[in-house]
């Protein structure tokens, strides 16, 4: 890497390397131009490969820090809720509001009234999860919310079947795999890894084979698949069970790898074949609930099964529905049929951490030390004593998406008590929880609501007290790779802007007013040094200076190789010690829609629904390339990328009368929004796509102007605790 050379002040210029991990589910370099105090341009890595690419949305990261609607100084509302009027105060009175309101609703209706709701923001050790739990664990606790948005299914999936999150190879080993299936997965635009799509490319060109499974031929089926297989949403888990028939009937499974491994695997094979329950899982049974040509899922399965080592990227996005636990498991037990686990060119097709930290395991566990709000590292009063953890989920948390329902009725809903306060950190959650309509109505409704934000997102036009946070360019921090095997050095490259400051400044000032002593033991430089030092960084300011520590790796790294080498010595961690195809601890459970083994189980709001005479279309809610999530969703230069638009099929459209770019009405029972009809052949008839992550926008009727497809997505949670935001049916008209 030639950074350290470019990182000389040269005239009055100089280049900080800093590096992106804008919870994209990637982490990629940035060379920062800067001078006289301000950010000129940003490069990328350019030195040697494996190079730390970044994509548009980080090389756009100079308009993110300097937009015009950044939250510039602590505000105080003047108008109503959700109006977004405010004043400007100090960071005085803004602090002494919010430590005067949380002692008020803690004294008046107990720690457990005020409601912490958080989200990722950028993936870093320092300023993500840490700082807002533990000041309110310091002063009595609160109420926490659970759920994870984006991969829950595939988490509970991963732990009930390997008993492991980290199931995920680092991401060159996909050069060694011969046929690659990507199910539901996009990283052309979502990422999923720096570098992810360099080495599809080169897979591709050593005579990999990809196979694309999708209901949208999205940018990566248009750029990587030999052959693209549209499939109705929701349905993954019929399919891949039929491939396992076919498997199964052809003899074609490793036998030696299921005894070897796995547990449970007869009981699933009596399912398949339709012992059972006496309906065999036929291709022709699938066909009709996926709308795949039996054809193509019986050659399909041939193909895995007999193409060594094969991987199945299992993505994250047909998990995000009802029942998508399923989907999870049964691609995990048809990796184990064929043996493609735990070795070179196979996958686990867990996609656990699959946005966030899959491969490498570092030498400090990043689900411990940056997510301790999220896992329970941090004591909080309020739980202590209570309830068995069930997944993430603690008693008295609140699913995050039941935070409306919670609010609004409190004990008379069922909830631990009445809740008064909400403070919303780096979560935008009027945008990105479902059900956005009644969740504003919540809002509104609370005693007191603090948003620490940096934008002036929807969310933040509820607070009561608004206060301003630097972005990553402002400060300094540590990150991981994702699927590459390095700690990345997030230099702080410029001064905080106007009066920003960061979450860890943000609690501490809080801690201090409510006479907090010992909330930081070392300073902040410290606590950074400490923690580079022992993920065995050898020199922390070559790694400041140049902007990454990799870790050399003689191959890459791959996830339960040694379990499946040295099975008598490293059992997988479960209680079974093997994979479980069939889990007890699912049979023990014996809850509604988890199965021990791995069933398809129809979604609510499938075709076959009774509202589908109403709503006839299948909505899904993908992830937009000009975004993270919701994140960069007002940048003009992304905004040039491509446009807010319900993506509807030919065929639809004409149905309908719809030409390509007229406005449309999309809507369902919990709302409606007007936004550009986008008339394509790249999505399957009877889908329409709303991206996931535009901005809540409502008119003066509640009509959403902004694309927000979380107006119309419901608050249905799966079974395991995960959001279904690809489950729902809509209807499309012409205005
Ligand atoms: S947004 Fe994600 S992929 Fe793009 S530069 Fe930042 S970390 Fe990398």
């Amino acid at each position: 890497m030639k950074v350290s050379r470019e990182n000389q002040i040269t005239g009055i210029e100089k280049v900080v390397p800093t590096v992106c991990a804008s919870h994209c589910g990637g982490s990629c370099l940035l060379k920062v131009h800067v001078k006289d105090g301000a950010i000129t341009r940003i490069e990328t890595d350019d030195g040697e490969e494996p190079q730390l690419r970044a994509c548009w949305r980080g090389r756009a990261y100079r308009q993110r820090v300097y937009a015009p609607d950044r939250v510039r100084y602590p505000m105080r509302r003047t108008g109503s809720r959700g109006e977004g009027r405010f004043e400007r105060i100090s960071w005085s009175e803004a602090l002494d509001t919010v430590a005067s309101e949380l002692k008020r609703v803690r004294g008046t209706y107990g720690p457990a009234s005020i409601i912490l709701s958080q989200m990722a923001g950028d993936i870093a050790f320092l300023n993500q999860f840490g700082p807002m739990p533990r000041l309110l664990n310091m002063t009595g606790g609160y109420t926490g919310v659970w759920g994870i948005t984006s991969f829950g299914q595939g988490v509970s999936a991963s732990l009930y079947t390997y008993g492991s999150l980290l199931t995920g190879n680092n991401r060159d080993d996909l050069m060694n795999s011969k046929l690659m299936i990507l199910w539901g997965w996009n990283p052309a635009c979502t990422i999923c890894g720096t570098n992810t799509c360099w080495y599809l490319a080169q897979a591709r060109e050593a005579g990999a084979r990809i196979v694309a499974i999708d209901p949208k031929h999205t940018d990566t089926v248009a750029t990587f698949a030999d052959q693209w297989i549209p499939i109705r949403p929701g349905t993954d888990a019929a399919m891949i069970i039929a491939m396992a028939y076919v498997t199964i009937m052809e003899k074609l499974y490793d036998e030696d790898f299921l005894t070897t491994y796995t547990v449970g695997f007869d009981s699933f094979r009596d399912y398949v074949l339709g012992i059972e329950d006496g309906v065999p899982k036929t291709p022709s049974w699938a066909e009709e609930i996926t709308g795949v040509p039996s054809r193509a899922i019986a050659e399909l399965a041939r193909e895995y099964a007999t193409i060594k080592p094969a991987a199945l990227m299992a993505g994250i996005a047909p998990g995000r529905t009802a029942y998508g636990e399923q989907y999870h498991r049964a691609a995990m037990t048809l990796a184990a049929m064929t043996g493609n686990i735990g070795i070179h060119g196979g996958d686990a097709a867990a996609r656990a951490w699959e946005s966030v930290f899959p491969g490498y395991p570092y030498p400090v566990d990043p689900m411990t030390e940056i997510f301790p709000g999220l896992v329970g590292a941090v004591l909080n009063p309020v739980e202590e004593g209570l309830g068995a953890a069930d997944g993430f989920f603690r008693e008295p948390q609140v699913h995050r998406a039941n935070l409306a329902d919670a609010i609004l009725k409190g004990k008379s809903g069922g909830y631990f008590t009445d809740y008064k306060m909400l403070y919303i950190a780096h979560s935008n959650d009027v945008t990105q929880l479902p059900n956005i309509n009644t969740l504003a109505r919540a809002l509104r409704s609370l005693e007191f609501v603090v948003v620490q934000e940096q934008f002036m997102t929807p969310t933040a036009k509820f607070a009561d007290i608004l206060l301003p946070v630097s972005t990553f360019m402002e400060r300094n921090d540590v990150t991981y790779g994702v699927g590459t095997a390095f700690i990345g050095a997030m230099n702080r490259v410029i001064e905080p802007l106007w009066e920003s400051k960061s979450p860890l400044e943000i609690a501490t000032a809080l801690a201090e007013r409510m006479g907090i002593e010992g909330f930081l033991d070392r300073e902040e430089p410290q606590i950074l040094e400490d923690f580079v030092k022992r993920n065995n960084v050898p020199d922390y300011a070559a790694f400041r200076e140049q902007g990454t520590y990799r870790y050399k790796l003689l191959e890459p790294y791959i996830a339960f190789q040694t379990e499946i080498e040295n099975p008598l010595n490293n059992p997988f961690p479960t209680a079974s010690g093997r994979i479980e195809i069939y889990s007890q601890q699912l049979a023990d459970a014996n809850k509604p829609g988890l199965p021990p083994i791995p069933k398809y189980i129809e979604s609510w709001e499938s075709v076959n629904d009774p509202v589908v005479k109403r709503y006839p279309l299948q909505l899904i809610t993908t992830h937009f390339k000009r975004r993270t999530l919701s994140q960069f969703d007002s940048i003009p230069w992304l905004r040039e990328l491509e446009e807010q638009a319900v993506m509807i099929s030919k065929e639809d459209a004409h149905s309908r009368g719809i030409n390509d770019g007229d406005m449309v009405r999309v809507f369902n029972d919990r709302g409606q929004m007007v936004i550009p009809a986008s008339v394509t052949e790249r999505i399957m008839p009877g889908v329409v796509d709303v991206p996931h992550g535009a901005w809540y926008e409502p008119d003066e009727r509640g009509v959403d102007r902004g694309g927000c497809a979380n107006v119309l997505v419901g608050n249905g949670i799966s079974p395991s605790g995960g959001f279904a935001y690809n489950t729902g049916l809509v209807e499309v008209e012409r205005l």
